[in-house]
């Protein structure tokens, strides 16, 4: 594929290859990417380095109630608020359906959860009307890590995932912290 075009063209094309259509997030691509280049910076450094985990609670039982397009309003309106209480070097991706991750450079996992505390309260905040006379709120579960110096990417995301699925199991719209104790001195 021979792509034409001035800078500007370039310059939109590579911008929708990184970016996921429905919510305007990043992708889960540039998830891959980004990560590798934020653990490249804080092992080199020795700077904190958090990473968010987000999984919408009972998303399938809404889009059974109301339709795949109502979900996808929630999608859309769930990132926005996502990425409205980010700050300007944070960045927050489309992980998968509707799970989304978020990386917080220089970030410890104390501070990474009053973050995930605010974006949890400020989407449950949130009203939706998927029909009339209907006004619903959605919920998600969270897990909060920080990276453990020179261990690998995969698991980083894996204890992000397993933070998760704490929060889904204590009973879910919750925020949990896993994080790797370092080996006890003998
Ligand atoms: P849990 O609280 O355990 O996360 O329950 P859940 O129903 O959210 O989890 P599950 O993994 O069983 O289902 C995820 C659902 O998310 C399945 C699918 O209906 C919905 N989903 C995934 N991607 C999309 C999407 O792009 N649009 C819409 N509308 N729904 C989606
Ligand atoms: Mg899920
Ligand atoms: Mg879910």
């Amino acid at each position: 594929l021979v792509i034409a075009g001035d800078g500007k063209e370039r310059e939109k094309l590579q911008q929708l290859a990184i970016t996921d259509g429905l919510t305007k997030l990043y992708n889960s691509r540039s998830f891959y990417t980004q990560l590798e280049l934020e653990i490249d910076r804080s092992n080199r450094y020795n700077h904190p380095l958090a990473l968010l985990l987000l999984d919408i609670d009972h998303f399938k039982d809404y889009n059974d109630s109301y339709g795949h397009l109502e979900g996808d309003k929630v999608l859309v309106h769930f990132s926005r608020v996502i990425q409205s209480c980010l700050r300007a070097n944070d960045s927050a991706y489309r992980y998968g359906g509707e799970e989304f991750t978020v990386i917080l450079p220089e970030t410890s996992a104390d501070e990474a959860k009053t973050v995930a505390q605010r974006i949890r309260a400020s989407l449950e905040a949130l009203v939706f009307a998927p029909q009339e006379d209907e006004r619903v709120s959605k919920t998600i579960s969270i897990g909060v890590t920080e990276y453990c110096g020179r261990e690998k990417l995969t698991s980083f995301i894996k204890r992000a995932d397993k933070a998760m699925y704490l929060s889904k199991q204590n009973g879910r719209n919750q925020v949990s912290v896993l994080c790797n104790q370092p080996p006890e001195k003998s």
